[in-house]
């Protein structure tokens, strides 16, 4: 079981910033930027190159989420702003084997990544 199973079976404390049927929203527990949430699905994809075609409506609802996040959040205005990111296997920094999409925002983020 993954940390981030724990916190969605409420084993775990994390409060929720948003959640709906498909996924739950909670703030990151090693921020990288002012804002850092990150928006998991329910169910255990354990990353985004191994989602399936059944996962459709699920990897949709996590981006519709991350958008609400944002409104919520007062971020959503272009003068703000936010970025979003999904990490996969090793070259892509991923370190939790549960597919989850991370919202980074609050200050000017730089382009390319590191
Ligand atoms: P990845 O590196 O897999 O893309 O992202 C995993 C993220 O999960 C990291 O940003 C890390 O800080 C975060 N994380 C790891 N363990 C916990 C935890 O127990 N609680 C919370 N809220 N975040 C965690």
């Amino acid at each position: 079981m993954t940390i981030f199973e724990k916190i969605i079976a409420r084993e775990i404390p994390a409060p929720l910033l948003y959640e709906d049927e498909f996924c739950v929203a909670f703030n990151d527990a090693n921020p990288q930027a002012p804002i850092h949430v990150l928006i998991v699905p329910r169910k255990v994809i354990p990353r985004v190159g191994e989602a399936e075609a059944e996962d459709q409506a699920t990897l949709g609802a996590l981006l519709l989420a991350a958008g609400k996040v944002a409104n919520q959040l007062g971020i959503k205005d272009i003068s703000k702003g936010f970025r979003l990111v999904i990490n996969h296997g090793r070259d892509g920094g991923e370190t939790v084997p549960h597919l989850h999409v991370h919202l980074l925002a609050g200050r000017p983020l730089e382009w390319p990544p590191g």
